[in-house]
């Protein structure tokens, strides 16, 4: 695909400064822009897309912000969850195909696979729910209870009375319900204080309260987050407001355009922060060619992301 597109630009006639970083832009009066490159060399274009990523390199919304955007602060997206609690912390690797991750007192709920990690937790429904709450856990600065319900669609407590009423002689700890994984049952029965001796008969209502609790509304104190290298995407940028969708080009400075994850687009997972920004570059590249034939357009940053505005 790389080649592809080296190809069609070179058919193209586009002069490509690969190892020249922009610096600088400033507008001129006749409203091209003027270009200040890494090797303090200027250069003059009539339109400038910046597609510059998001805030591992900040030189972009700089210059977005020099012209006049707003540049709403970046915090990150997509991350895992740090959680000491020792119980957890001894089952690394060990993946629940389908749980509901929440916040209590907020609408921060997420559903989908999880997986424990040597830090705390991640996996599809954590990841999920740091993209939408990506601000409010900055907020709070990563530190909040995070409520999981280990089988969102199975009615615990019956299941609990059945196996008492079933298999009275078996012992707690040995038979899970399923699909939870036998490793994590056995946690959590600990976790609910049940001895391993306990059998089913011999369960006291108070531990099988503990047990129903823990399997369905499990608080977990989360304490961090996933270092920032870590991270995949970035939430903040230029504002949307100041951007006109239909060909991606600035509403305050005619000719400027923005592509990608510079803007305040930040898509869940699954492939969308790509689509995002292949899309919106798609766009601007387009507007730009029919916006003036003939003329000499900059294009700084990579080409662009299904996304959603926040
Ligand atoms: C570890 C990791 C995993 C990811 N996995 C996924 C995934 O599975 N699915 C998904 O959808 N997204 C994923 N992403 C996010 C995705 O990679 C980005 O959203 C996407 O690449 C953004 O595209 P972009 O063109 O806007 O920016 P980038 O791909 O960051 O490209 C920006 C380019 O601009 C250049 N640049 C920056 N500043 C300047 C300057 N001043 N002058 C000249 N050039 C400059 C940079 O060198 C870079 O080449 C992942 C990200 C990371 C970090």
């Amino acid at each position: 695909m790389i080649d592809c597109l080296l190809h069609e630009a070179r058919a193209a006639g586009v002069q490509l400064l690969a190892r020249n970083g922009i610096e600088q832009a400033r507008k001129l009066e006749s409203g091209d822009f003027e270009l200040t490159l890494s090797d303090r060399s200027t250069t003059v274009c009539d339109r400038l897309l910046l597609a510059t990523g998001g805030s591992r390199a900040p030189t972009g919304a700089e210059i977005a912000q020099s012209l006049g955007h707003t540049i709403l602060p970046p915090v990150p997206s997509l991350f895992s969850l740090h959680v000491e609690t020792p119980w957890l912390r001894s089952l690394p690797g060990v993946a629940a195909a389908d749980v509901e991750v929440s916040v209590p007192e907020t609408k921060l709920r997420e559903r989908g696979p999880l997986l424990i990690t040597h830090n705390g937790v991640s996996g599809p429904a954590v990841l999920r729910l740091s993209a939408w709450g990506a601000r409010e856990l900055a907020q709070w600065d990563y530190k909040f209870p995070l409520r999981l319900n280990w089988m969102p669609d199975i009615d615990v407590a019956s299941e609990l009375q059945l196996r008492r009423n079933t298999q009275p002689k078996k012992h707690v700890v040995n038979s899970p319900i399923a699909p939870l994984p036998a490793r994590l049952w056995e946690q959590l029965v600990s976790a609910a204080g049940i001895p391993d001796e306990t059998l089913w008969t011999n369960l006291t209502r108070a531990h099988s309260l503990n047990l129903q609790v823990l399997l369905t509304r499990c608080e977990l104190p989360v304490d961090g987050k996933t270092l920032n290298k870590d991270e995949f995407v970035t939430c903040g940028g230029v504002n949307l407001r100041e951007v006109n969708f239909k060909t991606m080009e600035s509403r305050l400075v005619p000719h400027l355009y923005f592509a990608g994850e510079l803007l305040d687009i930040d898509g869940i997972t699954g492939g969308f922060n790509f689509q995002a920004a292949w899309t919106t570059g798609w766009i601007a590249g387009r507007a730009m060619g029919l916006g003036s034939a003939g003329a000499s357009p900059a294009v700084f940053g990579a080409p662009p992301k299904t996304f959603r505005e926040r």
